[in-house]
């Protein structure tokens, strides 16, 4: 059976030949060979030459996933081993992060070639999560090669809220194969030990991608006041104590997520924290009207926005966090701000800084600007992928 096509427009091919996954509806003028959702389809410019293999969808919006350059390559069981060994590759050989009970980012989707597909280890325990329809059809498959890559005890399925609107994917949390995680499964993250809810942690149970910066963040912390808003599990508050912070006040609107990060200080060996179920925008007025002053504050807010009609109101929030930071701060204060939001760029965040510093009558010098661990790469020809920013700067 030939391999059905998609023939793009005319003048349409050049980002597709430049390596960009995603071909949407506009860019297609018609398909050959009538290919069902999920399909293998070849990608063909309006001249006729082959651009890349990848996979058909027309309930989505991307309606051809792109995962391979080299023409006549099968999208099969061989061209998913390698492709997820090259990812392993990266973790394992390149940046050491294979050790027991290691946490890892072992795939990111278009990051590693393979658009809508995000794998996490955690220890024994595989986390995947599929956000494109052709990849979740083949999950059975994904999972034998992830076996045979990882020897993992079981992997779990979590899915993004909305995907089925997205994709047609009719997908459900639970485990996909092996045994159910532990309730106390843990993993270790620079010499200090973090639990992981898998099925009802958010994301894929615990957020691997900030594994650098709060290492970074700790570095600064030592006899410090650290205010670290939007804590989750404890995160960068746990890091901030272990770096030898006087004391660390972390806020979360999640009351899971707070019992899971007092479990970790226990854990840890850390007494210095209190864990405060709060709403940060409303908690940050309230500590600024009762005059409390910090040495360092994190600011590490939710994607506030998910479509460009949401950015200006996720500009005003981040804003107004800002705005309440640069009150809280004293002299020589560090002001972490980290923003997941990927349609604000490095230059947005900076640009935002920057002016709620001067509306504040406060001066910033900018020490850091950082992305997501490395285990999280930015492919250059897909650069959404690089959707974490976080910025350390200190107030003058
Ligand atoms: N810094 C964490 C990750 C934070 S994720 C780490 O290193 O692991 C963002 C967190 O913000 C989530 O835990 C979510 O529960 C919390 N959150 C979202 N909106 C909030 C609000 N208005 N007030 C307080 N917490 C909020």
């Amino acid at each position: 059976m030939p391999v059905p096509k998609v023939i793009l427009k005319a003048k349409r091919a050049q980002p597709f030949f430049g390596r960009h996954p995603w071909v949407f509806a506009g860019a297609i003028e018609r398909t050959e060979g009538d290919p069902a959702d999920g399909a293998e389809v070849d990608l063909v410019s309006h001249g006729g030459n082959f651009v890349a293999r990848g996979l058909y969808n027309a309930q989505s919006k991307i309606n051809v996933r792109l995962y391979c350059w080299e023409e006549g390559r099968a999208l099969d069981r061989d061209f998913f081993r390698e492709r997820l060994s090259r990812a392993l590759h990266l973790r394992h050989d390149v940046l050491k992060l294979n050790g027991p009970d290691a946490g890892y980012r072992v795939c990111f989707s278009e990051a590693d070639y393979l658009s809508g597909l995000i794998v996490d280890r955690y220890g024994d325990w595989l986390s995947v999560q599929f956000t494109a329809l052709g990849l979740a059809a083949r999950r059975t498959e994904i999972a034998e090669v992830l076996r045979e890559l990882l020897n993992p005890k079981g992997i779990y399925l979590r899915t993004e809220k909305g995907i089925g609107k997205l994709e047609g994917a009719e997908l459900h949390d639970g485990l996909l194969w092996g045994e159910l995680p532990p309730a106390d499964l843990s993993i270790a993250e620079n010499g200090m030990r973090f639990l992981v809810n898998l099925a009802e942690g958010q994301k894929t149970g615990y957020y691997l991608d900030q594994r650098a910066n709060r290492a970074a963040v700790a570095k600064l912390c030592a006899g410090k006041r650290v205010l670290d808003a939007f804590t989750y599990t404890g995160g960068f508050g746990l890091y901030a104590a272990k770096g030898g912070a006087a004391e660390v006040l972390s806020l979360d609107a999640s009351e899971p997520a707070l019992e899971i990060g007092r479990k970790n200080a226990a854990l840890n060996g850390l007494s210095n924290i209190t864990f405060e179920k709060a709403d940060v925008f409303g908690h940050m007025g309230e500590l600024v009207a009762a005059g409390r002053t910090f040495d360092v504050v994190v600011l590490d807010p939710p994607k506030f926005a998910r479509n460009r009609a949401a950015v200006p109101d996720a500009l005003k929030g981040y804003r107004r966090l800002h705005q309440l930071a640069l009150k809280l701060l004293a002299r020589d204060g560090i002001l972490v701000s980290c923003c997941c939001t990927g349609l604000i760029a490095m230059t947005d965040l900076e640009e935002l800084i920057a002016q709620v510093a001067v509306e504040s009558k406060r001066d910033l010098q900018l020490l850091e600007r950082r992305g997501a661990s490395p285990d999280h790469p930015v492919s250059v020809t897909c650069r959404e992928t690089g959707y974490l920013k976080c910025v350390i700067s200190r107030v003058w």
